[in-house]
């Protein structure tokens, strides 16, 4: 059998170092126009893969296509994965960190040695004995989330390109901007993509598959009122005035 040169982990330690992360107070779209930095690295690679279909938008969305290499008539299916990265913690000077056949030990994190993660407190790490594992530094995301679905999407099309001997149907590639901030899909052109079926790669343990998901709007509640400690809120209300409030 012939062996496959993966470059999963490669592309990945390579795009974390992209800082794509969004903004949930910005109202453009996207909502960082950094996030086109990385769909622009993407663009070139599928081009210089083979793949001719390949648009970056004025979005920042990437759509590409691998042609199908079958006559028959099967759906078309889109894989699709979010470039954002969660503005929870920086996304700027991301040092991956690969971590070679780990073997259960605790994991410091060594711009930030407080931070450590043990198998203990993400027991998922005890099945992935054995394996490589890439980690941050410790001062930043790493962002997994979601470039670990971008890298696998690259290497999949750079598999499936460089194994015609697997017949498949046109396959639709997308990535989205903005997913972080909730609205990676507000401008996704549907007509476009024209796909019938897709698989989003974001997140989970390896081999997980979820058939549903929810519709999760948002709402911001303003409280106008007083903030006081329970213990000693007895009466408070008395000294209610206008100008107290309380943003949850
Ligand atoms: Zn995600």
């Amino acid at each position: 059998m012939m062996t496959y040169d993966y470059s999963v982990a490669e592309r990945f330690m390579r795009y974390v170092q992209i800082d794509t992360q969004s903004d949930p107070n910005s109202t453009p779209f996207p909502s960082t126009e950094k996030q086109k930095n990385l769909a622009t690295v993407l663009t070139q690679e599928l081009r210089d893969m083979g793949i001719v279909d390949v648009e970056m938008d004025a979005h920042g969305y990437v759509y590409a296509t691998i042609e199908r290499n079958t006559a028959k008539d099967v759906p078309v299916i889109c894989f699709c994965a979010h470039m954002d990265t969660a503005p929870d913690a920086s996304g700027t000077n991301v040092k991956p960190l690969l971590h070679a056949n780990y073997q259960g030990q605790d994991i410091v994190l060594p711009d930030d040695p407080t931070q450590v993660i043990t198998t203990t407190s993400h027991p998922y790490l005890q099945q992935r004995i054995g394996d490589d594992i890439i980690t941050a530094s410790g001062l930043t995301l790493l962002g997994a989330d979601d470039k670990a679905g971008v890298a696998i999407i690259m290497d999949f099309a750079k598999y499936v390109i460089n194994h015609p001997e697997v017949p498949h149907g046109n396959i639709r590639i997308l990535f989205t901007p903005d997913e972080e901030v909730g609205r990676g899909v507000e401008k996704i052109d549907m007509i476009k993509l024209g796909a019938d079926y897709g698989y989003t790669l974001d997140g989970g343990e390896r081999g997980a598959l979820e058939a549903e998901s929810f519709s999760a709007d948002g709402a911001t509640v303003v409280i106008h009122g007083i903030s006081a400690h329970p213990g000693y809120a007895k009466g408070q209300d008395a000294q209610f005035h206008e100008n107290s409030s309380a943003i949850y």
